[in-house]
C-alpha cells in the first residue's frame, strides 16, 4: 500500500465563498519497495469544501455537492 497525499495545486479566491481556497489532488506515492515509480493522482477536492458543505447549500465540484458549478471554469 502506498502513501495518500493530499498537495495543493493551485490557490485561488473563491467568489462563492468569498476567500481564497486550495485546490487539491490526491496523489499515491509508491512503497518503498517500488521506488521507481511515479505518483498516481486522483481525485480533487477544495480545500474549504467541507465549510460549504455545512452551509447546505450545493456549492460546486469541487465539493463534490453541484456537479454543473465549477467557480473557476472559463465563462
Ligand atoms: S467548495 Fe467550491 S464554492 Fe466552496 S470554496 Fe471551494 S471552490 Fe468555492
Amino acid at each position: 500500500m502506498g502513501t495518500i497525499v493530499w498537495q495543493t495545486e493551485k490557490i485561488r479566491y473563491c467568489e462563492h465563498a468569498g476567500c481564497e481556497v486550495g485546490l487539491e489532488v490526491e496523489a499515491v506515492y509508491p512503497p518503498e519497495s517500488m521506488p521507481d515509480q511515479p505518483a498516481r493522482l486522483g481525485a480533487h477536492r477544495c480545500s474549504h469544501a467541507g465549510v460549504c458543505a455545512l452551509n447546505n447549500q450545493a456549492s460546486c465540484v469541487w465539493a463534490g455537492t453541484n456537479p454543473t458549478y465549477d467557480p473557476f471554469a472559463e465563462k
